[in-house]
C-alpha cells in the first residue's frame, strides 16, 4: 500500500504529497474557539476535521505537536476591526467578568471535545497568557515599517506586503474594494487591520504596551502564539473556510513580513455546516449545541459519524432527519462490530478479505482524509461475516475514526450521567479555572455524595460512577 499522505493545500489549490519539515515531528496550528458563548455544532464540525487530521498523522507514525488557541480577548463582532470585543460584550450582558465568561465556556468547549472523542491538541494556548509575545511581534513589525500608529491603535499596512491576498486569491485592489468604508479615517488603506487597539477607559481587558493601555487584534494572537510554540516555520495550519479571506490572509501578512519567509507549508480548511440549507443563527432558532442534540436523544458520537460521512471540503447540511439516519446506521455499525468480539476466528480466505478492506479504509483516509469513502469500506468489512478478526481490525482502525467502534452502544457511559451531575461538574471545572479551590472542593463533595468521582486533566475532567 502507498502509505504516503495526500492533503489539499488551500494555498496552491492542489492535493499535495505531505512532506513534513522535520519528521517524525509534525507541527500543526488550529484556530481555536472564541469562548464568549457555547460552541455550536458548526464550530464543532471544524474541530472534528482537526481531529481527523491529527489522528491520521498519528496513524501514519508522525509525532504531532499541535497547538490550538483559546481566544479570550480581541475578537470583535466583525472579523475585521468593527464592533465590540465579543468577550467584553458577553461579560457585560451576563454580569460576569471576562475571565469568568472564558472559564465557563472553555470548560463547556472541552467537555464537548471529550464527548465527541476529539483528542486534545498537545498545546492549548490562551490569548491572555501570551500578551507579551503579541506586543513584541507588533513592535518588530512597527520598527521594520510594516505598521503605523493612529489615534486608536497600531495598524498593519497591507501595501507593504507583496503577497497580500495569495491565500484567498484576491488582489490588493479586491481587498481594498471589499473592505467596508473606513470607519477610522486615519487608516492608510481601508483593508489595513489592527495589530493592537488602544483601549478606552471603560474597556475591561487592557494591558500596558509601548502605545499605552490596550489589547491585541485577533489576527496577531494566532501569529504570535504559532511563532512562540511552533517556531518560524511549521507544517500545517487549519481553520474553517470563513477564515481564509481575512483572518488567515492577515496572519500570513504579519508572519511572513516578520520572518521574511514562508511560515506555514500547508493550509487546510474545513467547509461549513449548514442547518436546513442555510446559515445557523440565534434569530432563526436553528443554532444547536451538543447538549441540544443530547437532550433530543442523540449520542454525541452519532453527530461525529454524521460529520465523517461528508468530506471535510464539502458543505454539510444538518437536519434532524439526517442525524437520525446517521444515528441508526452508527448504532448498527457498532453493534455489528462489537458482536464480533465473541465470534469464531476467520478462515484464511476471509482473513485476507478483512485485511484488504482494512487497507482500503486506510488508503481512503490517507487520500486527503476521505472519511466518507473510508466509512463505506469499513461497512463492507463489517458485513463480510461475523468473525473475531473484524473486531480486532475495528479496534485498530478506531485510532483513525474515534467512534468507539468496538464498544457496544450501552457501554457509552458518558450518556448515562444525569444533567444535574454534569452541571455541578461544569461549575466545579469553572471554579478550578478561576483557582477558586474552596468552591471546587465543595462541589467535589457534592458530586461524591451523588455517587460520582471526578478525574481532572489539564483541559477538562472525566466523571465516573463510583
Ligand atoms: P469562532 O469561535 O467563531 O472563532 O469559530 C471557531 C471555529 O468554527 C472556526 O474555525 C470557524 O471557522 C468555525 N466555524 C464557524 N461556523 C461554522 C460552521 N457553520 N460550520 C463549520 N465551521 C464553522
Ligand atoms: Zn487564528
Amino acid at each position: 500500500m502507498d502509505n504516503k499522505l495526500y492533503f489539499y493545500n488551500t494555498l496552491t489549490r492542489k492535493k499535495e504529497i505531505f512532506s513534513p519539515i522535520a519528521p517524525p515531528r509534525v507541527t500543526t496550528y488550529s484556530c481555536g474557539p472564541t469562548v464568549y458563548s457555547y460552541a455550536h455544532i458548526g464550530n464543532l464540525r471544524s474541530y472534528i476535521f482537526m481531529d481527523e487530521l491529527r489522528r491520521t498523522l498519528k496513524h501514519a507514525g508522525y509525532v504531532t505537536e499541535s497547538v490550538m488557541n483559546i481566544t479570550d480577548v480581541g475578537h470583535l463582532t466583525s472579523d475585521a476591526d468593527d464592533g465590540e470585543d465579543k468577550m467584553q460584550s458577553a461579560a457585560q450582558k451576563q454580569h460576569k467578568t471576562p475571565e469568568e465568561i472564558a472559564a465557563m465556556y472553555s470548560a463547556a468547549f472541552f467537555k464537548d471535545l471529550e464527548r465527541l472523542n476529539i483528542l486534545s491538541p498537545e498545546i492549548i494556548a490562551k490569548a491572555t497568557d501570551n500578551i507579551n509575545e503579541m506586543i513584541a511581534f507588533v513592535q518588530t513589525l512597527y520598527d521594520r515599517g510594516f505598521a503605523y500608529e493612529t489615534d486608536d491603535g497600531i495598524y498593519f499596512d497591507i501595501s507593504k506586503f507583496d503577497g497580500y491576498g495569495k491565500l484567498s486569491r484576491c488582489n490588493l485592489e479586491d481587498a481594498l474594494a471589499g473592505a467596508r468604508v473606513a470607519v477610522n479615517t486615519q487608516k492608510r488603506h481601508p483593508a489595513d487591520f489592527a495589530l493592537w487597539k488602544k483601549a478606552e477607559k471603560n474597556h475591561i481587558m487592557q494591558w500596558q504596551s509601548p502605545w499605552g493601555m490596550g489589547y491585541p487584534g485577533w489576527h496577531i494572537e494566532c501569529s504570535a502564539m504559532g511563532k512562540k510554540f511552533l517556531g518560524d516555520r511549521f507544517d500545517i495550519h487549519t481553520g474553517g473556510v470563513d477564515h481564509i479571506p481575512i483572518h488567515h490572509e492577515n496572519e500570513i501578512a504579519q508572519s511572513e513580513s516578520l520572518e521574511g519567509h514562508r511560515v506555514v507549508n500547508l493550509w487546510m480548511h474545513g467547509e461549513f455546516l449548514l442547518v436546513d440549507g442555510g446559515k445557523m443563527s440565534k434569530s432563526l432558532g436553528n443554532l444547536y449545541t451538543v447538549d441540544d442534540l443530547v437532550s433530543r436523544g442523540f449520542a454525541p458520537l452519532a453527530f461525529r459519524y454524521f460529520c465523517m460521512n461528508t468530506h471535510y471540503r464539502n458543505k454539510l447540511n444538518f437536519t434532524f432527519d439526517g442525524l437520525n439516519g446517521a444515528q441508526t446506521a452508527y448504532t448498527r455499525l457498532r453493534n455489528t462490530i462489537s458482536s464480533c468480539a465473541a465470534a469464531p476466528k476467520a478462515d484464511s480466505a476471509l482473513a485476507d478479505k478483512i485485511s484488504a478492506q482494512k487497507s482500503a479504509v486506510v488508503a481512503a483516509i490517507y487520500d486527503d482524509l476521505n472519511y466518507p469513502l473510508a466509512l463505506g469500506e469499513l461497512w463492507t468489512m463489517a458485513k463480510l461475516a461475523a468473525c473475531r478478526e473484524i473486531y480486532d481490525a475495528a479496534v485498530e482502525l478506531d485510532g483513525l475514526f474515534g467512534l468507539d467502534l468496538h464498544l457496544p452502544l450501552d457501554d457509552n457511559t458518558a450518556n448515562d450521567i444525569p444533567e444535574n451531575v454534569k452541571a455541578i461538574a461544569d461549575k466545579r471545572f469553572a471554579a478550578r479555572q478561576n483557582k477558586d479551590w474552596a468552591t471546587s472542593d465543595a462541589l467535589r463533595a457534592e458530586l461524591d455524595a451523588l455517587g460520582f468521582t471526578v478525574l481532572d486533566s489539564k483541559t477538562g475532567y472525566e466523571l465516573k460512577k463510583k
